[in-house]
């Protein structure tokens, strides 16, 4: 299937940011979209929104953390409209910091939204895939994988093993699969809010506030990526500001 119009397609951390304007857009272009996050009032405003302009959402509230919430989100899909055809693995944090401060309970945070949280998403739609005979998975990377800094140590790790997860997806997919990795730099979101270190965080958004792309341009990346015949594979995006070194 070519093209996004009518298209299924679930998105975790829907509820702002990035996640939130590939399910605008996406709808906007024809896709039915499934929201999943936690805040139950950011998904109900969106979805409805969505559907006074005439698209077509459902929302879920959803843990990634917890792997039988992302089971219900996809399960939301299939029961509703029958099928998924892309899973956007999106939801995440960045509650970055120097490792000396051994912030480790912000470490295992990024650990299991990071992470876990996408391993929950292959789980819950890999055997929906693979039972359909297509599906596609996106999965939201980040530049500070590409370029690791000092405070983004464990938040870059948690990028690049979720880049090294996807590319062995698509090593195991065969050809009735596809898997595509956006790698967004700074991005005007409400990310630096799930920062603990109150300095990184005013940094975080003075960077923001100086350089940073909407998070439209991504979702414009991501629909790039979905619209593509079944047999195109976009396997990696990048895309950040000008500005960003
Ligand atoms: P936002 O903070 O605006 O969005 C993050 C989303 O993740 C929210 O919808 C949030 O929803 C959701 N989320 C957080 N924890 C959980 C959880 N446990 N279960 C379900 N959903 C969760 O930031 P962005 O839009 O920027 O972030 C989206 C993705 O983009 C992230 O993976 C981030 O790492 C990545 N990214 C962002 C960049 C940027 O500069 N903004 C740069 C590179 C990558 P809720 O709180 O309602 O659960």
């Amino acid at each position: 299937m070519t093209g996004i119009a009518g298209k299924v397609i679930a998105i975790t951390g829907a509820s702002s940011g990035i996640g939130e304007a590939a399910a605008r857009l996406l709808a906007e272009r024809g896709a039915v979209v499934i929201l999943g996050a936690r805040r139950s009032d950011r998904l109900e405003t969106l979805a409805a929104s969505i559907v006074s302009k005439g698209g077509e959402a459902s929302h879920l509230v959803t843990d990634v953390r917890r792997r039988d919430n992302v089971v219900a989100l996809v399960d939301l899909a299939t029961d509703r409209y029958g099928k998924l055809d892309v899973l956007i693995n999106n939801a995440g944090i960045a509650p970055i910091s120097l490792l000396d401060d051994l912030r480790v309970d912000d470490w295992d945070a990024m650990i299991d939204v990071n992470v876990k949280g996408v391993l929950h998403g292959i789980a819950a739609a890999l055997p929906v895939f693979r039972r359909q005979g297509f599906g596609h998975f996106v999965n939201t990377l980040s530049t500070a994988g590409l370029k690791i800094v000092p405070t983004m140590a464990v938040y870059a790790g948690s990028k690049n093993a979720v880049r090294a997860i996807s590319e062995g997806l698509r090593q195991e997919s065969g050809s009735s699969l596809r898997v595509t990795t956006i790698s967004p730099g700074y991005v005007d979101t409400e990310l630096p809010s799930s920062m603990t270190d109150s300095a990184l965080r005013e940094q975080g958004q003075a960077s923001m506030k100086a350089m940073a792309i909407p998070a439209s341009a991504i979702a414009e990346a991501m629909a790039f990526a979905i619209a593509q015949p079944n047999n195109v594979d976009v396997g990696e995006i990048v895309i950040r500001p000008t500005a960003q070194a």
